[in-house]
């Protein structure tokens, strides 16, 4: 019953029409491992997750992108992260109680999602996404409607399968050479891939889905990319924000505790720095200033 996670890409190609299928159980179970959330929050992160993973592989170049929720609910914030290579990571913040009967409005509060697109050469790029429907994937859909960008369709599920955490989805697009008679055929595709469910992402093989879907239909597919959990944090990067923060702030932390302890939130890593590792840092610093 084992699938191992992958994305998997497709092509109606009369249809002008590009799909992408993914499931990641493995992943997802990685990232709540991590962490001891309430069922409702497990199920959010894997719906943001599998959103982050389709959303990921639309992208024409290297980079990440990353989706952030954030609000006044009792969910302040959950974020996932992923890049080019399908390297996902994700962590919540949650305040007070979360019961499983909340919907999407009532465990954010008045909030928001940020889509952060981060080339690894090139220019920044940021979209809000209201959180006016029910799901993470019609929000998302919401958002694509309303800007001028391809029209887009997500299908995401997350729940359980053999008592495990299970998520996984499917994304439509059309191509920018699309014509306007490819209107009707994307309604149709949109129409089929709707009947997908939980069950069938979460443990059929991408040939089955994509046959029990579209067996009317011309499907290219083409080699699937696997999907990892991976955490990119490191001392280096530690080391930056601590040479970015004022002196002062460092030397009160070690004088408080005797030493700096920074823990990844996404991964919970430990970094330790003692007041020579502090100093030292700071005279390589001066040496690269001079
Ligand atoms: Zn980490």
């Amino acid at each position: 019953m084992s699938k191992h996670d992958q994305l998997n890409r497709f092509l109606f190609e009369d249809d002008a029409v590009r799909g992408e299928l993914v499931s990641v159980n493995e992943t997802y179970r990685k990232i709540l491992h991590q962490h001891n959330y309430p069922l409702a929050v497990n199920l959010l992160l894997g719906e943001l997750l599998v959103a982050t993973s389709l959303l990921t592989a639309t992208l024409k170049f290297d980079g990440d992108i990353t989706l952030q929720i954030q609000g006044d609910g009792p969910v302040k914030m959950l974020v996932i992260n992923g890049n080019n290579y399908q390297q996902m990571r994700g962590v919540a913040r949650v305040e007070g109680s979360v019961t499983n009967q909340l919907s999407l409005k009532q465990m954010v509060g008045q909030g928001y999602m940020v889509i952060t697109i981060t080339p690894t050469n090139g220019e920044r790029y940021q979209g809000i996404v209201a959180l006016e429907s029910s799901t993470i994937a019609e929000c998302l859909d919401d958002y694509f409607k309303q800007s001028e960008q391809l029209q887009t369709r997500l299908f995401i599920h997350s729940g359980e399968i053999n008592g495990q955490p299970a998520a996984g989805g499917m994304l439509l697009q059309v191509l920018p050479s699309a014509g306007s008679e490819s209107q009707h055929k994307f309604d149709h595709l949109v129409q089929l891939t709707a009947t997908i469910k939980g069950e069938e992402l979460y443990t059929l093989e991408t040939k089955q889905i994509l046959h029990r879907l579209y067996h009317e239909e011309d499907v290219t597919l083409y080699d699937p990319q696997p999907v990892t959990f991976h955490c990119n944090c490191s001392k280096e990067r530690c080391e930056n924000i601590l040479l970015s923060l004022p002196d002062e702030d460092i030397e009160h932390i070690l004088h408080e505790r005797g030493e700096i302890d920074i823990e990844c939130e996404f991964c919970g890593a430990d970094y330790l720095f003692n007041q020579q590792d502090i100093e030292e840092l700071k005279r390589i610093k001066k040496q690269q200033i001079h």
